[in-house]
């Protein structure tokens, strides 16, 4: 099932010019109604349900029903993100709550250095076939 907002928990990200869940979501589908500062899936058969806008909204506003294969018909599965891990409460039609906590990191939030023991681009390069982690093999290999 496509996702949905609950609107009485929408702030629309306190007017930003792009709130969290139209930045996140890989398919643009998120859409700001800025009359009523309240967010909406505009294209909910387009939705593929990945549950990132589900995880980044900082109000806990959208929800998507969950697969049956992952929690009981007509239960609700509601993530809640902190820097290094992830709470999932999955409520149960009658009334019994769970919660599950994962870690989702190794490494301190902003401590990843993507580019850290890779060559610097060249303009020469910019007609190469090779992707950028090849070129950087290739002249290793030569380096040899
Ligand atoms: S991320 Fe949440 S609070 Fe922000 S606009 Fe989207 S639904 Fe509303
Ligand atoms: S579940 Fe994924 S595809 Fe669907 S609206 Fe949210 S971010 Fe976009």
């Amino acid at each position: 099932m496509p996702t949905f907002v609950i609107e009485s928990k929408c702030d629309g990200c306190k007017g930003q010019d792009k709130t969290a869940c139209m930045y996140i979501c890989p398919n643009d589908l998120m859409y700001l109604d800025k009359d009523r500062m309240k967010a909406l899936n505009q294209e909910t058969e387009q939705c593929w349900e990945c549950y990132s806008c589900v995880k980044i909204c900082p109000q806990q506003a959208i929800e998507a029903r969950p697969y049956a294969d992952f929690v009981p018909m007509g239960g609700t599965s509601i993530p809640i993100r902190s820097s290094d891990s992830i709470m999932w409460t999955i409520k149960f039609r009658d009334g019994q709550t769970k919660r599950f906590k994962f870690p989702i990191r190794t490494t301190p939030e902003g401590s990843i250095k993507p580019y850290e023991g890779k060559p610097d681009p060249a303009e020469s390069e910019l007609d190469s076939q090779l992707l950028f982690t090849e070129i950087g093999t290739q002249i290793a290999t030569i380096k040899k």
